[in-house]
C-alpha cells in the first residue's frame, strides 16, 4: 500500500491537467487543487498497512447488513477519492457478474485488473457522464460522433478511444479512470459500447478542472469548503490507446448498460448516506440559529424546523431500509436495497431547496452579511461588530457571525450553489432515480391493494 506521502509523489506522471487556463505541473503543489490531494493523502495515511499484500480496509467488501452498516458508516468518514474508489471496485466485481456468461473472458480479465489495482492501492475516478450533444438524439445519429465516447481504432494489441466524459469528480486526484457507457446501447452502436480502464497520464488524457473551493484571502469565513473540496474534471480523449489487458468491453451493445447500472447502486447509497449527515446538520444549523436569534420557542419557526427533522427522519430511514432489506448474492456480498436507496437519494435530492429555504427563512439576512472573521479582529470596529452580532448576554457575537458564515457557505454561496445542482444532477440525476425506483416498486402489489380497498378483488388476478 502506498503513504500519503507516496500518493503526492505518485500524481507527478506527467498527467496533462489544467486549472483556470494553465496547465498543472504538479498538482499535489497548486495552493488551490493541492488541498483535495491533502485529504486523500490523509485517508492513505490512515488506512496504510505495510504488509505486502495489504489491501485497504475500505475495500472490504460486505457480506452482512451488519457489514454493509459498517462499510456505509466508515465511507461517511473518508475523502470523496478513497469513497469513489471504493465504489469502481464494487462496481467492477458487480459488472464481472453480470457479463460472465456471455464474456467469461472479459469478466476475468475485470477481476484480474481489480487484483492488481487493490494491490497498487491507487485510486480510481468514474467516467461515465458523456458530452452527450442532442440529448433528443442516438449517440451515432449526432452531428459531431464524438459527442459520446467511442472507439475509433482497434489494433491486435488494444483500442484507440476519443471522447469526453464530463464532471468527472475528482478526476485529476487520482490514478485511473474508469470509463464506461453513460446508458445502455442499442445495435449498431457497438463502437460507443466500450467499457474500460485509462490511466491519467496516458498519451492523450486531457482535463480541465473546475472548483467552487473559496479564492478568498481569509478562509475563515468558508469554515465547511475552504477545508474539504473535490474538483471536477472535464476529462478529454483524445485518440487514447487502450491495450488489451484493460478493456472490458468492446462491442456488445446489450451488455453496455450492465456497467452504469451496476455503478448507480453503490454511487446513489453514498450520495444517500451523505444527504442523511448533510440534512442533520440543517436542522442543526436551523436549530442552533434560532436559538441564537431568541426564536426556538416562536411557533412558525418550531413548524419548520418540525418539518425538517421530519424530512431528515425520514431520509435516514430510507438508508436504514436499504441495509436491512440488503440482498445477499450466491457468492456472499451484501447489496442494498434498490428501492430504499433510489427513493430516499431522490427525496433527499428534491427536498433539499425546501430544507434550505427554511434554513435561510429562519436564519435573517445575516446568512450573507455577516462581517468577517477578521473584521471582527479589526482593533477599530471589531468590538462594535461582535456587540452588533451579539443577541444576549449568552450569546457571543463571534459566535453567532461564525454559525451564519456556516450556513452561507454550506447553503447559500459557491459551495452552497454546487451542493444545490449536484444534489439534483449527480448519481445520473431525478430522472434516472425515478425510473430506477419504479423499476423495484411492486405496482402489481399496489394494484391489488387498490382493487381490494374498491371491493373489487375478483379483478385482481388480471393485474
Ligand atoms: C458536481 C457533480 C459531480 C458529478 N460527478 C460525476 C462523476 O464523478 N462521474 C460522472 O460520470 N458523472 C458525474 N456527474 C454527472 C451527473 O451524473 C450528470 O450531471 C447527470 O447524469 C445529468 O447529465 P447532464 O449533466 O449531462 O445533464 P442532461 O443529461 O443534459 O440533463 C438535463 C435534463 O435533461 C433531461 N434529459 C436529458 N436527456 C434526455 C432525453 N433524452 N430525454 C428526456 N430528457 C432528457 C434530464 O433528465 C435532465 O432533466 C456529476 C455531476 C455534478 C453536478
Amino acid at each position: 500500500m502506498m503513504t500519503g506521502d507516496q500518493y503526492r509523489a505518485s500524481l507527478n506522471d506527467g498527467r496533462e491537467t489544467y486549472f483556470e487556463g494553465h496547465r498543472i505541473d504538479d498538482v499535489a503543489a497548486d495552493p488551490i487543487l493541492g488541498i483535495t490531494v491533502d485529504s486523500a493523502a490523509e485517508g492513505y495515511d490512515r488506512f496504510y498497512d505495510p504488509a505486502p499484500d495489504a489491501v485497504g480496509a475500505f475495500m472490504k467488501v460486505p457480506g452482512t447488513a451488519e457489514e454493509l452498516r459498517e462499510q456505509v458508516e466508515l465511507h461517511e468518514t473518508v475523502d470523496l477519492l478513497t469513497h469513489v474508489t471504493y465504489a469502481s471496485i464494487m462496481t467492477l466485481l458487480t459488472a464481472a457478474d453480470r457479463i460472465e456468461s456471455t464474456l467469461p473472458e472479459n469478466a476475468a480479465r475485470i477481476r484480474a485488473w481489480v487484483e492488481d489495482a487493490q494491490r497498487r492501492d491507487v485510486r480510481i475516478t468514474q467516467c461515465i457522464t458523456d458530452a452527450k450533444g442532442d440529448r433528443s438524439r442516438r449517440p451515432g445519429n449526432q452531428d459531431d460522433p464524438d459527442q459520446f465516447v467511442r472507439v475509433v481504432e482497434r489494433r491486435d494489441d488494444g483500442i484507440v478511444i476519443r471522447g469526453a466524459k464530463l464532471h468527472i469528480s475528482a478526476a485529476s486526484m487520482g490514478h485511473e479512470l474508469m470509463t464506461i457507457p453513460t446508458k445502455s446501447m442499442k445495435p449498431g452502436e457497438d463502437d460507443y459500447s466500450v467499457a474500460c480502464m485509462v490511466e491519467v497520464n496516458a498519451p492523450g488524457v486531457k482535463i480541465i478542472n473546475t472548483t467552487y473551493a473559496p479564492r478568498h484571502e481569509d478562509t475563515r469565513d468558508f469554515p465547511i469548503s475552504s477545508r474539504h473540496h473535490t474538483p471536477e474534471g472535464f476529462v478529454i480523449f483524445d485518440d487514447v490507446f487502450v491495450p488489451t489487458e484493460r478493456v472490458f468491453l468492446d462491442g456488445n451493445p446489450e451488455l453496455a448498460g450492465i456497467f452504469a447500472h451496476s455503478l448507480g447502486l453503490w454511487e446513489r447509497l453514498g450520495g444517500l448516506s451523505s444527504m442523511v449527515t448533510k440534512y442533520e446538520a440543517l436542522v442543526g444549523f436551523a436549530q442552533l440559529i434560532s436559538e441564537a436569534n431568541g426564536l426556538e420557542r416562536t411557533g412558525h419557526i418550531k413548524e419548520k424546523i418540525s418539518e425538517m427533522l421530519i424530512n431528515a427522519t425520514l431520509i435516514r430511514a430510507t438508508l436504514e431500509a436499504a441495509i436491512e432489506n440488503c440482498h445477499i448474492t450466491a457468492d456472499r456480498v451484501a447489496f442494498p436495497d434498490e428501492l430504499y436507496t433510489n427513493a430516499g437519494k431522490y427525496h433527499g435530492a428534491a427536498n433539499w431547496s425546501l430544507m434550505v429555504r427554511h434554513l435561510h427563512d429562519i436564519g435573517g439576512g445575516a446568512i450573507l452579511t455577516s462581517p468577517g472573521i477578521a473584521d471582527l479582529e479589526n482593533a477599530q470596529v471589531g468590538h462594535l461588530a461582535r456587540k452588533y452580532m451579539s443577541t444576549m448576554q449568552s450569546v457571543d457575537g463571534s459566535y453567532r457571525t461564525r454559525l451564519f458564515h456556516a450556513i452561507r457557505d454550506l447553503t447559500a454561496d459557491a459551495y452552497g450553489g454546487w451542493n444545490a445542482v449536484t444534489n439534483i444532477q449527480a448519481g445520473g440525476g431525478l430522472y434516472a432515480q425515478r425510473i430506477v425506483s419504479r423499476m423495484h416498486y411492486d405496482m402489481d402489489q399496489a394494484k391489488r391493494t387498490a382493487l381490494a380497498m374498491a371491493d373489487m378483488s375478483e379483478y385482481a388476478d388480471q393485474v
